[in-house]
């Protein structure tokens, strides 16, 4: 299976308008790839994004991907879905009119009613024939050899995903991987992909974390990502869906995935690409 992280960014693009972080700063002088785009992630072989962020239409010109087919949600948050108007750009593209199908947008079941909620707009879209929106119930749906599995994660309506392709794996949980539930059928993953959480020690001389971050719903670096490593034991974890506010430079990431070498861990960019 061939990944494309299109959007290395969390919930709010980096840089970010207003902010004078030593991040932004060096991401608004440099460009990439300390700029970064917000949360979104391409699987080739089912021409399948996973989640629509405001940029999206960005990021699949930057990567020349010109086809989805299909389109997975995670939840509802709005820096995951809010470029959801990326199919009347791709539908209305002159050159494919007239030949292209629907494009198939699946809703895990427990999350329909959130996305019809907070996403109106999807519905109005189906009414124009540019999508199908389809519930997913948990055994997921098998495209083109591939099953994608929703995975709904611990106290939320919210999901990862599993893909599996023969005897590859690959746990995708880009948002909220904190209450991903440690089930067996996760472990050794070819690869496993989430948020980077915050980090407990945010650097000397950093200004702290609002405090809100440091509650519940968020995930800790050191207290869940790590120990999610440590209990499913990927081959490879890829970080996603990274900070700002949290506070590191890319070279910080390099010299971390110095520090945790014997679990294999990468921190993602903006375009890179993942073969299983
Ligand atoms: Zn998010
Ligand atoms: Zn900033």
């Amino acid at each position: 299976m061939q990944l494309v992280v299109l959007g290395s960014g969390g919930f709010l693009p980096i840089p970010r308008a207003g902010c004078h972080c030593r991040i932004c700063k060096s991401a608004r002088q440099n460009g990439w790839p300390i700029k970064r785009h917000s949360p979104a992630i391409y699987l080739k072989e089912i021409k399948g994004l996973f989640d629509t962020p405001e940029d999206i239409n960005d990021t699949l010109n930057f990567n020349q991907i010109d086809v989805v087919e299909n389109i997975f949600y995670t939840h509802w948050h709005p820096d995951h879905t809010l470029g959801f108007r990326v199919v009347e750009i791709l539908q209305e593209n002159e050159f494919f009119k007239n030949k292209k199908k629907p494009i198939n947008v699946y809703i895990p079941a427990y999350d329909y009613n959130n996305l019809k909620k907070f996403i109106p707009g999807l519905w109005y879209f189906e009414t124009k024939g540019y999508i199908t929106i389809k519930k997913l119930t948990e055994t997921g749906v098998r495209i083109k050899g591939v099953q994608v599995k929703p995975l709904r994660l611990r106290g939320v309506t919210f999901s990862a995903y599993l893909l599996q392709q023969d005897k590859k794996k690959i746990l995708l949980c880009p948002d909220h991987a904190k209450e991903l539930p440690l089930k067996d059928e996760f472990r050794e993953a070819d690869l496993l992909i989430m948020n980077m959480g915050y980090f407990e020690n945010n650097l000397k001389g950093a200004k702290q974390l609002p405090f809100r971050h440091r509650i519940r719903q968020f995930t800790s670096f050191d207290k869940d990502n790590l120990r999610i490593i440590k209990a499913l034991k990927p081959r490879l974890t890829v970080f996603n869906h990274i900070e700002d506010k949290y506070n590191r430079t890319n070279t910080d990431l390099k010299k971390l995935e110095k520090v945790y070498r014997h679990f294999n861990v990468r921190f993602s960019v903006d375009g890179m690409k993942i073969k299983i």
